[in-house]
């Protein structure tokens, strides 16, 4: 059987970043950058204070205090060329202003007496000291954005800086969802005998959207032939499929067959994972088909653990596995070699180690116990059981930001 990572490695290979497009700079908030970007020019673009005070010559303040001529004034904005600052002479200037021909040192004004006509510094003056050279912060020509970055707030100043009103990031994917079965009724009607509302589809949208995917939802396919031909074929034009459900080895399992028929090519079907064993990968020209068992837990660990990298990969992103960290286990979890097993967990810091602690009941059924976790726990496929005080990988899930504050 394939394993979780052999599964995962075929997704990945077989996904591609979509094309680039150019959008206004707020437009960009949350996308991925496509390409490096190249400073124009330097920044800053000319030496400049980075103080309200005065600029002076090192040299002419050898002892404190010591008395200089305020020869000129340069509020931010104004230009520096033409100023110069003689010896035994100061010029006024403000932050941001350029400093001034012949000036090597600021001086804060908090550290002068704030004279108008002539000015004493009070304290020890260093060469260098607060100006702001030209190109420090970046230089003409370097990388000042890296592609596959996500474009947030300090991304956007130092675009802005650089005069980017338009940015290339990826297209977003629009990820279409179908759920199958028919027992399924849409949100909004209240179950009846052996009716389950289609929670799938609205969980697999607040999870394409976490990824900045767009979401199409497709309703629901009813177990016949007929149905899943007109829903799968409609979701074969999105640039994702998603379905759910009707992919395990049931009579009334219909995906897999009617996406064959639909040419859609299989990769996998079946891995060494629990929950998610009867996952299905497919490619239809450039789209790629998931087709996830229907369990509610089982749909939300395969999108996380396989649908969510290939998502993020096709948004451009280059970090698309959540990073692992280590933790101890809390208590017992029984295994059997084989598989990879998931175990939803929660977490607490303790002495400089992370502790993970069952969050409920595990069976897949339990949707609660998901609500709950924290974090997920990969138990490798070949060990078996594992006891309290082993150590496990472990990757952040769900509603952890209170975990920020356990950790400090
Ligand atoms: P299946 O994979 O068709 O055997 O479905 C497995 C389980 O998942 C069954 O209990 C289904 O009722 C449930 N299920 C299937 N699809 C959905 C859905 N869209 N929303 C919520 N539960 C579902
Ligand atoms: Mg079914």
């Amino acid at each position: 059987m394939l394993s979780f990572e052999q599964a995962r490695q075929l997704i990945l290979e077989n996904i591609t970043p979509t094309g680039v497009e150019q959008v206004s700079l707020l437009d960009a908030v949350g996308r991925v950058v496509a390409h490096d970007m190249i400073a124009p020019w330097d920044m800053p673009l000319w030496d400049n204070s980075a103080m309200d005070g005065y600029a002076v010559r090192s040299t002419d303040c050898g002892q404190v205090p010591c008395r200089l001529k305020v020869t000129g004034y340069l509020p931010a904005g104004a230009r520096g060329d033409g100023v110069v600052v003689e010896p035994g002479c100061a010029v006024r200037i403000m932050t941001g202003a350029p400093t001034p021909a012949g000036c090597d040192a600021v001086v804060p004004v908090e550290e002068t007496d704030d004279g108008q006509q002539e000015v004493a510094l009070l304290e020890p003056v260093k060469k260098g000291q607060h100006i702001r050279l030209r190109g420090e912060d970046v230089a003409s020509g370097a990388v000042f954005v890296r592609a596959g970055a996500i474009v947030r707030p300090p991304e956007v100043n130092i675009l802005a800086n650089f005069g980017k009103a338009v940015v290339a990031v990826h297209r977003r994917p629009v990820v279409a969802i179908l759920s199958t079965g028919d027992e399924l009724i849409e949100l909004g009607r209240t179950p009846g005998p052996g009716e389950i509302v289609n929670s799938n589809a609205l969980s697999l949208a607040a999870a394409v959207m976490e990824t900045g995917c767009i979401p199409r939802i497709l309703g629901i396919a009813r177990d016949d032939r007929e149905s899943h031909l007109e829903k799968l074929r409609e979701g074969l034009k999105a640039d994702v499929l998603i379905t759910s459900a009707g992919v395990s080895a049931g009579d009334r399992d219909l995906v897999r067959g009617v996406l064959d028929e639909l040419g859609a090519g299989q990769i996998f079907w079946k891995v060494g994972v629990k929950p998610g064993g009867p996952t299905a990968f497919a490619i239809y020209g450039s789209t790629p088909v998931f087709s996830l068992p229907g369990n509610p837990v089982s749909t939300m660990i395969t999108f996380e653990e396989f649908v969510r990298p290939a998502l993020l990969k096709m948004l451009g992103q280059q970090r698309v596995l959540r990073p692992l960290f280590r933790a101890v286990l809390r208590e017992d979890v029984q295994k059997k070699p084989g598989k990879v097993q998931i175990v939803r967990v929660r977490l607490e810091r303790e002495g400089g180690r992370w502790f993970a602690g069952s969050a409920g009941n595990q069976q897949t059924a339990i949707l609660k116990t998901m609500v709950d976790a924290q974090a997920l726990a990969v138990l490798p496929a070949d060990s078996g059981n594992f006891a309290a005080g082993d150590e496990v990988d472990v990757h952040f899930y769900g509603n952890y930001c209170d975990l920020m504050e356990a950790a400090r």
